[in-house]
């Protein structure tokens, strides 16, 4: 349920209005709003009697949130929701938050030349697991806290910020201490013990769509982030699985457009996983940012045949950069523009 106060709403009447909720038993989220301040009661609502606020000194109306999920909805806040990254630069406002890297940290090596690659293509986030969620447990399972140590001394050297997969509450916390913005990988979409935590931080999240999941089910999930009090949140569409074999997963464009309609929450696109093979990744890229989306996340290696994991679909780096001239020729169409990194004049 949504409160929306009046404009001329005195910060009394919003208390006021925020202690009657408590004593139904709610919590109460005011949200001062350009124009006015809107207050969210938090919880099932479904038996709430409405009557007891809406006659209230200041209160304008009351909203009954029609949507499975609350918070989330352009119902509950119609401004888009910017994540702020610790370089000063936002996710879900006019710039496009680039998010570049190999799928495994794989070395010392690897990972610094990579970071380096990406960075000179305009890449402003590292992207790179220590710890996969890989379906064999065969497959390369990441480097772990060796990884994440590594992830922060390629940040020391260039810059970039880093976004890296945390896989269960265990490590949640460790790799907390070390990325800029926390993946939730497509595995992991429903793990709602892992969500909650991730509700309990404040560090960005990246949440990718499950394998199989509606848009209904991604945003559902963003809800359990955000009804444990954080707000930043990103969500990420990746392909989800189709009967066509052609594409690793079938890379659904449309989600974008979906998501801005029905939710605040800034969206990004991983054509990379959507597509499943490099050749396809700038023409996903290209269409994804004409889409509306707000960032993309995209697989370079340094050297894919060597690729530890996802080297199909990895970029060279050479065709990352030419991908980057693209993006920002169409972000400019839209009236957007690629986000830079810190210290760049390009
Ligand atoms: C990844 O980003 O490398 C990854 C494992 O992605 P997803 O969870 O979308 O499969
Ligand atoms: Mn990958």
């Amino acid at each position: 349920m949504l409160i929306v106060m009046k404009p001329d709403a005195t910060p009394a009447d919003v208390a006021r209005v925020v202690r009657v909720i408590g004593t139904m038993g709610y919590e109460a989220r005011p949200m001062p709003g350009r124009q006015r301040t809107t207050v969210g009661l938090v919880g099932n609502d479904g038996r709430v009697d409405s009557s007891q606020v809406a006659g209230l000194p200041g209160v304008a109306e009351v909203i009954h949130v029609s949507k499975p999920y609350k918070q989330v909805s352009r119902e509950w806040q119609a401004e888009p929701t910017r994540v702020a990254l610790p370089d000063g630069s936002t996710v879900g406002g006019r710039e496009i938050v680039v998010m570049a890297g190999p799928c495994s940290v794989e070395s010392e090596e690897q990972i610094l030349l990579a970071a380096r690659q990406v960075k000179a293509a305009g890449a402003t986030v590292l992207r790179a697991g220590a710890y996969k969620p890989r379906s064999s447990p065969y497959s390369f399972q990441g480097m772990g806290a060796k990884g994440l140590q590594l992830l922060a001394q390629a940040r020391a050297e260039t810059g970039l910020l880093l976004v890296t997969e945390a896989m269960d509450t265990q490590g949640l916390e460790t790799v907390a201490e070390v990325a800029d913005i926390i993946q939730i990988g497509a595995r992991s979409m429903q793990n709602y013990p892992l969500l909650k935590e991730c509700g309990r931080l404040r560090k960005p999240i990246l949440l990718k769509r499950g394998l199989s999941a509606t848009i209904v089910e991604l945003l559902l999930s963003a809800e359990y982030i955000l009804s444990e009090g954080n707000p930043n949140v990103i969500l990420c569409e990746r392909g989800i699985r189709s009967f066509d074999t052609a594409t690793r997963n079938l890379f659904d464009l449309a989600a974008i457009a979906v998501v801005h309609g029905l939710s605040h929450l800034p969206i990004i696109a991983d054509p990379s996983h959507g597509t499943g093979h490099r050749d396809m990744v700038p023409a996903m890229a290209r269409a994804a940012v004409a889409a509306g989306a707000d960032g993309l996340l995209i697989e370079v290696h340094p050297n894919p045949e060597r690729a530890l994991s996802d080297g199909a679909q990895s970029m060279y780096p050479e065709d990352f950069v030419r991908m980057m001239r693209e993006v920002v020729a169409i972000a400019d169409v839209i009236g957007r523009s690629v986000a830079t990194p810190v210290g760049s004049t390009v």
